[in-house]
């Protein structure tokens, strides 16, 4: 079957990036690694004067997490070295010597790394049309800040979850944009609500969805297949670009089970089973090139990296390679250098067991969490549902069983948070209270079904709490639990 082209997209675009110019100093780097041209055109600093000959690191075996049973990261499992030089002649093939990755230029990604990560993308994603591309980022904080400037205008609306990443609706905030709720329940945006909205909208339609789908930041829900095409589909019939940021997409796990004898009856074995064992992303379906893809090494190798890549349509990736080379330039030369270094020596399956490795280790966080949760929580105010990706758990409580509702409280569910929040920190355990998390925002001119949808929302006050398994030691995080089923027990007089 021959894969069809991206959709023109271009009238989505911002006036800032439609004023945004070419560089014609950019435009002339490409003859500097021309051997034929002596490029007498640029303010570059010579490499000899860069003080790094080298670059040495010790990096796990993938003997280390190819076993089936999680990653070793203890001193004594296996270790191989890396080295990387200034000087090409002497680094092993593939690798981005130092002499350039520590010089200007490649504001797109040094080649290697890119190519890389966009086999790596092809392998999972399979992605439905010709002209895609990757570009490179300093990871999903700066690519969504990117992505922003290059989509909308001050004054522009954007679908968010009703719920969401506060540093994410704060970029947006920050722009002078309007950033509209979609209602959700536990498994992410309910498509029907997005669509209603979207058929009864008066005045210009927002221009992108921003969503984390999977693992999603703060709920913990993952939107299933079914939704992602109905979403899609949306997208296509009120043409919006759909924004996935996921950077927990990789940290999917095993469905949760209380009957502990099956838990190790469901993991993945091999490559194949892993790839499709993952949820397929916005980005698999996306045959017209409306899906602007998010990804990071945050939560899979390391945040302080600050590496990450975005991945779209040739088009529209042009235009922020273009903001890139007015603002980050470039990611950071030795964080391309040492990760091309470490993903060269594993290779794509080396870097398919790392992250079968991760799954292993996850999957057992969370059900640590979960048993502790089930244990812990009084089941007569608190309900949840156990995560399939990510770092989060989140518990529900039903604030109208709370004693003060009626009275003190005056019916304010918020109130009731509040309360639970304090009286955690008091027993000894901090859990972040969702409303922290609300999105809110109306667009000009107002769209009636919002008012009606948070009207809807007062009567029936959502209380909800976020908890991360990922950064706790297991011991730890039980007592941790145990001591909010404490507090929750004390507020509610159980
Ligand atoms: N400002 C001026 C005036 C410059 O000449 C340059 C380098 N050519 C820059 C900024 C870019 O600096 P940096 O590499 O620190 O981003
Ligand atoms: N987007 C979401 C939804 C996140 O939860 C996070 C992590 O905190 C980020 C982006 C930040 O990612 P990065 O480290 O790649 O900038």
């Amino acid at each position: 079957m021959t894969k069809p082209h991206a959709k023109d997209l271009s009238h989505l675009l911002s006036l800032e990036s439609k004023s945004r110019q070419n560089s014609p100093l950019k435009s002339a780097f490409k003859y500097y690694f021309d051997p034929k041209v002596t490029f007498l055109g640029g303010g570059l600093p010579l490499s000899d004067y860069f003080p790094f000959d080298n670059l040495t690191a010790e990096i796990p075996s993938p003997a280390a997490f190819s076993s089936g049973k999680g990653i070793n990261t203890t001193a004594s499992a296996e270790k191989l070295s890396l080295q990387i030089f200034k000087d090409k002649t002497k680094n092993e093939p593939n690798q981005i010597e130092l002499s350039r990755s520590l010089q200007y230029g490649h504001s797109e990604g040094q080649p290697e790394l890119l190519t890389f990560v966009k086999d790596h993308t092809d392998l999972v994603h399979k992605v439905p049309y010709v002209d895609w591309d990757i570009i490179a980022s300093v990871g999903n904080t700066e690519s969504w800040e990117s992505t922003l400037r290059t989509f909308v205008t001050r004054g522009d609306s954007i679908l968010v979850e009703d719920f969401s990443f506060s540093s994410a609706l704060e970029t947006a905030h920050a722009q002078g944009i309007n950033t509209i709720p979609i209602s959700m329940d536990d498994y992410g945006i309910i498509p029907s609500a997005l669509s209603t909205l979207l058929d009864n909208w008066v005045g210009p339609k927002p221009k992108l969805l921003y969503t984390i789908c999977t693992g999603q930041n703060p709920t913990g829900s993952s939107l299933s297949f079914e939704r992602r095409q109905e979403i899609y589909k949306l997208a296509s019939k009120h043409d919006f670009i759909i924004v996935e940021d996921e950077p927990y997409y990789f940290l999917q796990m095993e469905a949760y089970t209380t009957d502990k004898s099956q838990r190790t009856s469901t993991i993945v074995h091999n490559h194949e089973e892993f790839l499709k064992a993952l949820v397929p992303s916005f980005l698999s379906i996306d045959t017209e090139g409306r899906v602007i893809r998010l990804d990071s090494f945050s939560k899979v190798l390391a945040p302080g990296l600050r590496f990450g890549w975005i991945v779209g349509q040739k088009e529209l990736l042009e235009r922020i390679v273009r903001l890139h080379e007015v603002s980050i330039q470039a990611p950071s030369g030795v964080t391309q250098s040492l990760v091309n270094g470490l993903l060269q020596k594993w290779g794509q399956k080396g870097y398919l067991d790392w992250l079968i490795g991760l799954r292993l280790e996850y999957t057992h966080k969370r059900d640590v969490a979960i048993d502790a949760v089930s244990k812990y929580l009084p089941s007569e105010v608190v309900n949840f549902s156990p995560p399939v990706a990510g770092m989060f758990f989140t518990v529900n409580i039903d604030p109208t069983k709370h004693p003060k509702f009626k009275t003190e409280f005056a019916e304010d569910a918020l109130k009731v948070e509040d309360a639970v929040y304090e009286q955690g920190i008091k027993q000894g355990c901090l859990m972040i209270p969702g409303s922290w998390f609300k999105s809110e925002g109306q667009s000009n001119p107002p769209q009636h079904e919002l008012e009606h949808a948070s009207l809807v929302a007062a009567h029936n006050p959502h209380v909800f709490f976020r908890g991360t398994y990922a950064a706790v030691p297991l011991d730890a995080l039980v007592v941790g639990i145990e001591k909010f089923g404490e507090a929750i027990k004390i507020e509610f007089e159980l």
